[in-house]
């Protein structure tokens, strides 16, 4: 049980509400993006409730290194090793953050673009 307030991805992580799940293990859930952006949308979830960037402690950052671990097996599982795919975060308001409950995305299975 994390804050007062749940975030939709606190619901997800405690099965009160349904998702496309892909993997999980104790620190990191993955799951499809509800609106997926390209063919491959996955969302790569801490099990830990951290809001943002900017919340990271010095003690979460084995969870981010872990959080590279998975995303790369992704990205193996996903036939995305040789075309390359996208890793974000966005973080905060300017950069279209509705979640907070720190989440990578990871996009791939087309050209995605230049950023911006
Ligand atoms: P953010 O905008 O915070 O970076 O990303 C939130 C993402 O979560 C969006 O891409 C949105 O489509 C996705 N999303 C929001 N609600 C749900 C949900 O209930 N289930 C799933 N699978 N994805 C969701």
């Amino acid at each position: 049980m994390g804050s007062v307030m749940k975030t939709i991805f606190e619901k997800i992580i405690e099965e009160e509400l349904p998702a496309e799940k892909v993997y999980e293990d104790d620190d990191v859930l993955v799951i499809k993006d509800r609106h997926p952006r390209a063919p491959v949308h996955l969302l790569i979830i801490t099990k830990k409730a951290i809001p943002d960037i900017q919340s990271l402690q010095q003690e979460d950052l084995p969870l981010m290194g872990a959080v590279f671990a998975v995303a790369k097996k992704m990205a193996k599982e996903f036939g995305l090793e040789e075309s390359g795919y996208r890793l974000l975060i966005n973080n905060g308001p300017n950069a279209g953050q509705t979640i907070y409950h720190i989440h990578f995305h990871l996009l791939g299975g087309r050209p995605l673009g230049p950023m911006g």
